[in-house]
């Protein structure tokens, strides 16, 4: 643990670019001054996070000067970014004492039991996958960069404002914090976010096509409607931006190409809503192979799954009538989805059946026979 502190002030600039952190890094930099108006470029941030050097947002005019100041980071109990002064001051002002009261070490060891699950259920590879908790207005408790989910610690956790500046925590934050807090300052109801690559629902997600609607009432309540967002590059800005038309109507989205995210009330609930997505895609996968088209419930049936739905307070694009209308309730004849209904094993499909198959081996093999017994 460092016991002081050497500031570098940039707060001049108005972007602050990698080789702005890099400079900093090589001069010995435990913390970077910018100004609350400059830019911070995503890869800027990580490069800081990962070198475990604080950004520190001087309010607008401040000067920073370069100084060194007494830190101890076990005074405030939550670690190297855990003086509290690195947290932006005025209308954001983060709280980094947020960090290790009760309901945050809850939370932490929620978030650790949660990520062993995506593990095991093999919703995660690597380091892959990411988690998050938002325990104040402004603090958002996340899983670090580079861990495997099944090895997660309530000690891994970080802190981080909305901006994505880590307050608190020992380990770098996710690189994918993001995608996050973009749903975070979008949805008010939204306290959890759970990003991860299940590998059927991530399927779905590289076909650019999304499950369809009434086949199973459990996928209807919890889930319903997926939406899908088109393909950016994991980590910026720009990628955590692409789930924004869709986050308010939706607690689940699936990332083309890449995964999926689901937002709900509760860390576990949004580990849920994961396994209700993946079994369902696993689902329809399996019964696309057994020969027989998949039957639907009713519209009727649907109205009736989401009233439901409404009253348990789960958000659902098919409430809203002025967008989609009733009759949609299914979406077998909506564009982008896929129902991966099987071909039919009789009829004139064109292909034949294992009926007519066994006929035709049958017929070839007693061609074959009769000719070398002429013989
Ligand atoms: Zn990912």
């Amino acid at each position: 643990m460092k016991n002081e502190v050497k500031n570098i002030d940039i707060s001049g600039q108005k972007t602050v670019t990698m080789r702005d952190a890099q400079s900093a890094h090589a001069a010995g930099a435990s913390r970077v001054l910018v100004c609350e108006n400059s830019v911070v470029t995503p890869s800027a941030r990580d490069f800081l996070a990962q070198h475990n050097i604080v950004l520190v947002m001087s309010g607008q005019g401040k000067t920073a000067t370069q100084s060194v100041h007494k830190e101890s980071s076990g005074a405030t109990g939550s670690g190297a970014y855990g003086s509290g002064s690195g947290a932006p001051k005025g209308r954001n002002a983060s709280n980094p004492k947020l960090f290790s009261t009760p309901e945050a070490e809850a939370i932490k060891k929620e978030i650790c039991e949660v990520g062993r699950k995506l593990w095991l259920r093999q919703f995660v590879d690597g380091n892959g996958g990411n988690i998050s908790y938002r325990i104040g207005p402004n603090e958002v408790i996340c899983t670090p960069t580079l861990v495997s989910k099944f090895d997660l610690t309530p000690e891994d956790m970080s802190l981080v404002d909305l901006e994505g500046n880590q307050i608190a925590g020992t380990k770098p934050r996710t690189s994918e914090i993001f995608l996050h807090l973009e749903i975070y300052k979008e949805v008010p109801e939204a306290k959890s976010v759970v990003h991860c690559h299940p590998p059927h629902a991530t399927a779905y997600a590289i076909t650019g096509k999304v499950p369809p609607n009434l086949i199973v009432p459990e996928f209807e309540v919890f889930v319903g409607k997926v939406a899908i967002s088109p393909y950016k590059t994991p980590g910026s800005v720009e990628f955590a931006q692409t789930v924004l038309p869709f986050v308010k109507q939706h607690n689940t989205v699936l990332l083309a190409n890449h995964g999926i995210v689901c937002w709900a009330d509760t860390v576990t609930h949004a580990e849920w809503y994961a396994e209700v997505l993946e079994t369902y895609c696993w689902t329809l996968m399996l019964a696309s192979q057994l020969g027989v088209p998949i039957s639907h419930i009713s519209e009727q049936q649907g109205s009736d799954l989401l009233a439901i739905k409404k009253k348990l307070g789960l958000p659902d694009i098919r409430f809203d009538t002025s967008r989609m209308k009733e009759c949609q309730l299914s979406d077998l004849e909506v564009p982008n989805s896929i129902a991966l209904n099987p071909t039919p094993c009789d009829g004139n499909t064109g292909r034949p059946s294992e009926a007519d198959l066994e006929m035709l081996v049958k017929s070839v093999t007693d061609a074959v026979m009769g000719a070398l017994a002429a013989k």
